[in-house]
This record gives structure tokens, sequence and C-alpha cells, in this order.
């Protein structure tokens, strides 16, 4: 299962990202648009976190998904 999420790819500026919530922290992050490898899912929630410091009640439901 994969979920697409509002984040850039550092690569194409694509925001189609795919992320495995059934894989582990260290399960690697593609974009979809040029395959890029974006890092672990690790890296992922962490700036999610920082992401939704940042906007409050933009960014919560977002996060979620991830839980
Ligand atoms: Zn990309």
């Amino acid at each position: 299962m994969t979920v697409s999420i509002e984040l850039r790819c550092d690569n194409c500026r694509g925001t189609s990202i795919s992320i495995p919530l059934d894989g582990g922290d260290d399960s690697a992050v593609d974009c979809e648009d040029c395959g890029a490898d974006l890092g672990t899912l690790a890296d992922i929630k962490t700036q999610l976190s920082l992401h939704v410091l940042g906007r409050k009640h933009a960014g919560a439901a977002t996060f979620m998904l991830l839980h």
C-alpha cells in the first residue's frame, strides 16, 4: 500500500511521491515522476514533522497518513 502526500521531489520538483506505508522506517521512498531516491521513510517522517510544525492545520491531516 502506498499513498501520495504533499512533498516535493528534490530532483524534478514533482509532487508524486511513493511512500511504502507498510514498510519499515528504512524503506526507500521514491519520486513517481522521475524515479529519484528521496531517502528513507524515516527521513520523510522527519520532513513531515517539520512541515506540520510550520503549517499546523494544513499539515496535520497529511501526517496522520503515516500512523
Ligand atoms: Zn522527481
